[in-house]
């Protein structure tokens, strides 16, 4: 580890230095409104549902306050990001005003060539590689690690899968900050070994190799995984003894259901005395995670017209929402407010199979009273999904004066 002074993780004590301000940034009117009123807004032919759970998570909330702290903390220092804090452009957009700079990514890892001793660095809530931080610490600059707990638990899961020769099967995305730098805590041990998969069917494949059923063989397997793997993985050597993880925001379910499936695979191949030789789980996915999930799956029981989930693009926990409210209804993944065109009844929005962002015209019922489901992911600030409430009650034409 760094040396005290130079590495902080528990904050500076500066919470109520910065308390004003990010009230002042984040908090939202609608929202308050919204949960003194039981998650409902009844105006004109509009009703608005709210999740039981939704928006900032713990450890987003933490992360983004040890920003602000660590700006209050050295006011004459460079500050620099590794990455961004959260996924939410808004939040980082502020953490720029306040004269922030954030790294980009460089090969490995991020460019920390612009870096001195004298700079500050904060790593972000979802942690960097052991390779960033370990050039962190050559620097010799100060860092704030925001990573949050939810996060240290996978790393701690990973390690020991590690440490006891058995390779970790990562549900996630290879190529999200979060899974990269908990992939690379199997580094700590020698030959130390990961596989990224991205779902149930990548998570057949992994299956079916075991089995001894994958089409092509091992050349194939590489072909398709070793993007996704340790530099050395062999998947002859490397899938004799598996422990799954995840990250902690990819659907609870699934990762589940992973869990379950490639433990039966092993049961076969093993035979199922030597399962617990051959393969480990555990649960990684985050509390705030799961809270959000069970919340909108419990708000898809009601009956809704349309679902709006409102989050960065790039954020992996609302990109599971919205996939666990498509199942149900009409959901559209959007951006922030701004997606919504009051004026034309165009909403702008993330397509859910492509990614890609599109417009999709007449997205609410206007002819008709309309029952709107609303949750956001765990990096979005509640005035943005207050904006969002604005828009829905304007484009039908409800005076907003008429609710407050
Ligand atoms: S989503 Fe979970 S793991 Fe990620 S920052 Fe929030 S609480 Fe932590």
């Amino acid at each position: 580890m760094a040396s005290e002074s130079t590495y902080f993780r528990k904050g500076f004590g500066l919470k109520s230095e910065v308390q004003d301000t990010l009230t002042a940034d984040y908090d939202g009117q609608l929202v308050d409104l919204l949960l003194a009123r039981g998650h409902t807004l009844v105006a004109g032919p509009v009703t608005i549902r709210l999740a039981k759970e939704f928006g900032f998570c713990y450890g987003v909330e933490r992360a983004v306050e040890y920003a602000y702290q660590t700006r209050a903390k050295f006011p004459d220092r460079r500050i620099c990001l590794a990455g961004e804090i959260i996924h939410n452009p808004h939040v980082n957009a502020k953490l720029k005003e306040m004269g922030i700079v954030f790294l980009g990514a460089s090969g490995k890892g991020f460019d920390y060539s612009s870096v001195q001793a004298e700079d500050v660095v904060i790593l972000p809530a979802f942690g960097v590689t052991i390779h960033d931080f370990e050039t962190l610490r050559g620097i010799g600059c100060v860092m704030v690690d925001t990573t949050c707990g939810s996060v240290l638990n996978v790393w701690k899961r990973v390690e020991s899968y590690a440490k006891d020769g058995f390779t970790s099967l990562i549900h996630g995305k290879y190529y999200h900050e979060e899974t990269r730098a908990t992939a690379s805590q199997v580094e700590r041990f020698p030959g130390g070994t990961y596989l990224v998969v991205r779902d149930m069917a990548q998570a057949e494949d992994v299956m079916a190799y075991i089995e001894g059923t994958f089409a092509g063989g091992k050349a194939a397997f590489l072909e398709k995984y070793a993007h996704a793997a340790s530099p050395h993985f062999d998947p002859d050597l490397h899938l004799q003894r598996i422990g799954v993880a995840n990250q902690t925001t990819m659907l609870a379910r699934e990762s589940l259901a992973i869990g379950e499936a490639v433990g039966q695979a092993m049961a076969r191949r093993h035979g199922a005395s030597h399962r617990a030789e051959h393969f480990r789980t555990f649960d990684t996915i985050c509390s705030a995670t799961q809270d959000r999930q069970d919340a909108v799956n419990a708000l898809l029981q009601e009956p809704l017209d349309v679902m709006l989930v409102v989050g960065g693009y790039n954020s992996s926990n609302t990109i599971s929402l919205a996939a666990l409210c498509a199942e149900k209804v009409r959901t559209f993944h959007i951006g922030d407010a701004a997606g919504i065109d009051t004026a034309t009844g165009v909403v702008r929005h993330r397509d859910l199979k492509t990614g890609q962002e599109v417009e999709t015209a007449a997205w609410m019922p206007m002819d008709r009273p309309v029952r709107i489901g609303l949750t956001a992911g765990a990096s979005t600030p509640n005035n943005k999904i207050g904006e969002t409430v604005a828009r829905v009650f304007t484009t039908r034409g409800v005076d907003l004066a008429s609710i407050v």
